[in-house]
């Protein structure tokens, strides 16, 4: 790690917001707090309204001449964005880990991660789709941009979130707003810092603020669509927000994704698959398996197996070596988890294996696999989003399938099977917008990503996602 790192995150850092192509603070600010310490490590901008239109307004007067420059031209721009994170990604990467307590290596992770999809979206094609061409008639279709439009993610994954959205936002040819959770803004500040010399004025803005701010967004009519992750319920505040001048959305929400073990598998063999499908980022991941449903004689065996690969992991702080797991990003989803697994044993579930976590302060929840838990129970029913995973048995595939789509959410699903055919016949009746076999998450830069049902509306990722940020124009030209 560089020193300066070390030497920056060692007193309070204070990062600023990038409007108009000029960092700036906030009259107000915000503490940001280290979820492994408890304390505060950084002061942000608390955005205030006038700020926000400053940067709306910017991004408006930017727009004209950025939709205007080639595609290519705006993916190079996107290039230049890639290689100066890229080289700068242990500072950004120690933020992250600070900021939201995933361990090092997979703050690390996360910004490849997040690059490497930037860069997808730098290879893919907007040129116009020619629906006819005759002797009398020529008709395409043209994928234009729409305007200034707002970028709002949560606090699981801060910088893959952003930049999923920053980078199709302004190759399709907008300008755009993001802000970051109030709980993890420091990183998506610093590469707005970073960043700030390679986009005209205007075309990225990074602002940070609270929950005020983001209703701000949504209601503003000077933004033409906003793309959003978090919770379903925000979700449909904004889309309900939206409606003042008919915005776009794109919501990405929550989830609470089924697994369907078939009673081919060798438990252990898929221990540690399934182990990081459902722990991954201390379970806060929203396509990640949070309902494991396994055949009544095989229900034993996979809860060992399980059992086994979870007590090898070392939970701590995200700067310790060995750590695997961090703490809960803040107090109100730890309480909230905690809340989940009293409801769970109250209800008559059985705590079958609980993990070991630091001793002293920091949101550390011991990493906990729940038996006995029917649907019905809320650690079964409602999305949990931290280390705690329900085994359901089930007596016949038909039975599995049923309690698997019996939940308001359809973000994603799987089915472990040795025989894939079968597995694959399982997986496509389940109602999720992403079904995988022998897998939990898997995602892609060409691959779309979305929810059904109140998992979400519209997709990310592909071509797909690049074309959610456009307006779709005809162009009917009668030829004499
Ligand atoms: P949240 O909905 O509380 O907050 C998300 C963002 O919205 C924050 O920036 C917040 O300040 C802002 N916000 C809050 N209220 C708002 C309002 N009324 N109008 C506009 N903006 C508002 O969600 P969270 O707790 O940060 O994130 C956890 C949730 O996100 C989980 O449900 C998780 O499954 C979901 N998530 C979904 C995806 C996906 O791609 N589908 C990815 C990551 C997380």
């Amino acid at each position: 790690m560089p020193s300066t790192v070390a030497k920056k995150t060692a007193a309070t850092l204070s990062q600023r917001m990038l409007i108009d192509g000029k960092l700036c603070g906030a009259t107000k600010t915000l503490e940001v707090l280290d979820p492994a310490t408890e304390k505060s490590f950084a002061t942000v901008p608390d955005c205030s309204e006038v700020q926000l239109n400053e940067a709306v307004a910017a991004a408006k007067r930017a727009f004209d001449s950025w939709s205007r420059r080639s595609v290519k031209e705006r993916q190079d721009f996107v290039g230049l964005m890639i290689e100066r994170v890229r080289g700068n990604i242990d500072e950004v990467a120690t933020l992250l880990t600070r900021e939201q307590g995933k361990p090092l290596a997979k703050a690390v992770s996360e910004i490849n991660a997040a690059l490497f999809f930037c860069s997808g979206y730098c290879d893919m094609d907007l040129s116009p789709e020619i629906i006819r061409n005759t002797e009398n008639q020529r008709v395409e279709m043209r994928y234009s941009p729409i305007g200034a439009v707002g970028a709002i993610a949560a606090w699981n994954y801060p910088i893959l979130l952003s930049l999923w959205k920053l980078a199709p936002a302004v190759i399709a040819g907008n300008t755009v707003i993001i802000k970051p959770s109030p709980y993890t803004p420091v990183a998506t500040l610093r590469v707005g810092e970073l960043i700030a010399d390679i986009f005209p004025a205007g075309v990225v803005n990074i602002v940070s603020g609270g929950d005020e701010l983001g209703r701000w967004m949504t209601a503003h009519d000077g933004i033409g669509k906003i793309s959003f992750t978090g919770s379903a319920a925000t979700g449909k505040h904004i889309m309900r927000s939206a409606a003042g001048n008919l915005k776009r959305v794109t919501l990405e929400l929550g989830g609470n994704d089924a697994g369907i073990v078939l009673d081919d598998v060798d438990p252990e063999k898929i221990a540690a698959d399934l182990f990081d499908a459902a722990f991954s980022n201390c379970g806060q991941v929203c396509a990640g398996l949070k309902r494991l449903f396994v055949p009544a004689h095989m229900e034993e065996a996979i809860a060992a197996n399980l059992a086994k690969f979870a007590a090898k992991v070392k939970v701590g702080s995200g700067f310790d070596d060995g750590v695997q797991m961090g703490p809960i990003q803040n107090v109100k989803q730890f309480n909230r988890v905690n809340d989940l697994l009293s409801d769970a044993k109250s209800a008559g579930a059985d705590i079958y294996f609980q993990g070991q976590v630091p001793q002293g302060p920091g949101y550390f929840v011991p990493i906990t696999i729940v038996r006995g838990a029917r649907p019905g129970t809320r650690i079964v029913d409602e999305e949990p989003f931290g280390p705690v995973l329900p085994i359901i048995s089930y007596r016949s595939e038909e039975e599995a399938v049923a309690m698997a789509n019996d939940t308001t959410f359809g973000l994603g699903a799987s089915v472990w099977g040795k025989d894939i055919d079968r597995a694959e016949a399982v997986a496509v009746r389940l109602d999720a917008g992403s079904r995988w076999v022998n897998q939990h998450p898997a995602m892609g830069p060409d691959i779309p990503f979305g929810g059904i049902k109140e998992s979400g509306i519209g997709i990310e990722c592909s071509v797909h996602g690049l074309k959610e940020f456009t307006n779709v124009q005809v162009l009917n030209v009668k030829r004499n």
